[in-house]
Order: C-alpha cells, then structure tokens, then sequence
C-alpha cells in the first residue's frame, strides 16, 4: 500500500512556501519531504522543518552515500531531498509532498514516472519580481540570481502535468488540495489500495469485460 509522491516546483517568492503550509493543514495523510541544503538558515527559518541545515563536507558525504533522492545546485547553494524518509513515508501508505527546484523535479521524474507534478507560477514576471523584493530575505545579488533562474525554471512549464497561477493564496490552497484529492481517487490508485474484490461479487475474480 504505497502512498502517492506529489513534487511542486516553481520559481522563488511565487508563494509555494505559503500553500504548502496551508495544504499540509488541510489534507489528511501529507507528509512534507524537509531538504538538506548548504544554505545559510534565515532568521525566520527552524532546523529541521524548514530544512535540515548542514555544511558543504556534510553534503558531499550525503551524495557519496547515495543517501538523496535528487539533490541539485540551485542558487549557488546545494538542496537535496533525503532518500530514506521519503521511502519510508511511501511504504507506510503515507503521501508525500516535495518543495524542489526543476532540475530536482526533472531527476525525480527519471525515477518516479508515477508521481504527480505540479509547477506553480507567479500571474506575470513584474509581480514575481515585486513579491521577492517584497520578502526582504535577498541581497541585491541574489535577487537578481533568482530572478534570472526564474526565468529559466518558468520555460520547463510544459513538462509538469498541473499549473496552479498563485494570484489568490486561498484558491491556490484550495487548487492544490483539489489536485491531491483528485490523485488519490484515480481508478488504479483506489485498486492498487483497497484491491479490486472490494467492488464486485465474485471476490476479485478478473473483470471479464475490463481485464482487470
Ligand atoms: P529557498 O532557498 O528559497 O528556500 O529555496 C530555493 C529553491 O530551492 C526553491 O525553488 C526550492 O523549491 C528549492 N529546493 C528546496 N529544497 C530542495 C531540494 O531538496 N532539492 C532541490 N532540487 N531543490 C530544492
């Protein structure tokens, strides 16, 4: 009984921080995937629900281990998603949700065909770039490094399968909450949990007119 892999991406200062918290309130059985990075913790930040904050040595001894799903550079620091406890969270029938830039996605995607992605965009660039400037939590340097990765991360659009366009936080939560759901109602997913004798007389004898 495995629990469904959700991956949200989408360009820094968009919101995803903001529905993601929203959503774990929301929906039942979500788990969220807290990520190694090399980055300096900011003040409003708490180790290990935010991230789990290490060094560069750390990390390095962490991808010698194999111990990440993905990891990537994004921003000039190092971001990885720990391999065990999304492993475990998916074995124990747990959904989980994964807060990753695109490349991370895109690695992710090469082993999880089955996971459910989903990219959040900004309304427009003009607002992103007013919404980081906004947060307060850049330099001047760095706000433009964000900005010019924005603009990357925004041509992979076409790769995810869901687009949620964050003008509104609450219908963005209320969007995401519908995809979550949505995902875990699929035919197959319900099957694969509750197993198919639950449905038909026959105790699970083959469908004759489905196959399945
Ligand atoms: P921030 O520094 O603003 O918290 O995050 C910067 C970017 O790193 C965000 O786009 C976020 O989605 C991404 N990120 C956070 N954790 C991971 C991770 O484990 N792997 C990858 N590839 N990206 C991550």
């Amino acid at each position: 009984m495995k629990g469904v892999l959700y991956v949200i991406s989408g360009p820094s200062g968009v919101g995803k921080t903001s529905i993601i918290e929203a959503t774990l309130k929301r929906v039942k059985n979500l788990v969220f995937s807290v990520s190694c990075t090399t980055r300096p913790r900011r003040p409003s930040e708490t180790e290990g629900k935010d991230y789990f904050f290490v060094d560069f040595d750390h990390f390095k001894k962490m991808i010698q281990n194999d111990e990440f799903l993905e990891w990537a550079i994004v921003h000039n620091h190092y971001y990885g998603t720990p391999k065990k406890f999304v492993e475990d969270q998916l074995d124990q029938g747990k959904n989980v949700l994964l807060d990753i830039d695109v490349q991370g996605a895109m690695t992710v995607m090469k082993k999880a065909k089955e996971a459910v992605y989903i990219f959040i965009a900004p309304p427009s660039f003009d607002v992103l770039k007013q919404r980081l400037i906004n947060r307060g939590t850049e330099t001047k340097e760095n706000l433009e490094r964000r900005l010019d990765d924005a603009k990357k991360e925004l041509s992979y659009i076409p790769v995810f399968e869901y687009i949620i366009v964050n003008a509104n936080l609450q219908e963005s939560v209320d969007q995401l909450c519908s995809i979550i759901v949505a995902e875990q109602l699929k035919v197959k997913r319900v099957i694969d949990r509750l197993g198919v004798h639950r449905f038909f007389e026959n105790g699970g004898e083959t469908n004759e007119q489905t196959g399945r």
